[in-house]
């Protein structure tokens, strides 16, 4: 006859079976994506921890007809480009080093060195797609993110809810979680000179304790 477990094949054998009661948060693990499963669990009953990031980019000179600048993801028209080594997305650059900061691991300086050249125009999300990537494997989970876009152009409103559908994509959460915000300086400061954008962001993750 078949055997339906390995108490059976001792018994077969003639060997002497006692039963003891198992520990159900003794998890069997054979994958890494067990692992990953367990943390999750017990990051259940884990931390909260919350990240901040702050980032600024400037506004080089009017380009002739027009160019885009890429602003949580999303390209907008404008007169003049945002400069950074990357795509200087400082709406993603914010985002993602929040989220580092919540889990303890740096800035999306140190992971994604200026000085590399493979970042050279690189499309942000593929930085707040790593920060994610880490929260995950860690075993955590993201539980919101919130950004504030400060500039006096070009308008975020009208881009608000499209700006947050593309964060949620890129870092795996439901668009549920992310939230994005604008504001203005009332004319103050370089933000207010129109010379640049600013953005903050915070992160909550739940992280195995
Ligand atoms: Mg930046």
């Amino acid at each position: 006859h078949e055997a339906t477990d390995d108490a059976a094949v001792a018994e077969a054998a003639g060997l002497a079976v006692r039963l003891v009661a198992g520990e159900p948060d003794n998890i069997k693990i054979t994958v890494a994506d067990d692992l990953i499963r367990v943390r999750q669990s017990l990051a259940a009953g884990g931390d909260s921890r919350i990240g901040q990031g702050l980032d600024v980019h400037r506004f080089g000179p009017a380009v002739e007809g027009g160019t885009r600048i890429w602003l949580c993801g999303v390209a907008l028209p404008h007169d003049r480009p945002l400069i950074g080594h990357s795509d200087a997305d400082a709406g993603l650059h914010a985002l993602t080093d929040a989220v580092l900061g919540a889990i303890g691991a740096g800035d999306i300086g140190q992971h994604f060195p200026p000085t590399d050249g493979r970042w050279r125009g690189a499309s942000s999300d593929q930085f707040l797609a790593y920060a994610a990537g880490l929260v995950r494997q860690g075993g955590g989970t993201i539980i919101n993110l919130d950004v504030t876009l400060v500039c006096e152009s070009p308008r975020i409103a009208p881009h608000r809810v499209v700006m947050a559908d593309r964060i949620a994509a890129i870092a795996g959460v439901a668009a549920s979680r992310v939230s994005v915000k604008a504001t203005t300086t009332e004319g103050l400061g370089f933000a207010g000179r129109g010379e640049g954008v600013l953005a903050q962001a915070v992160a909550m993750i739940r992280w195995p304790i």
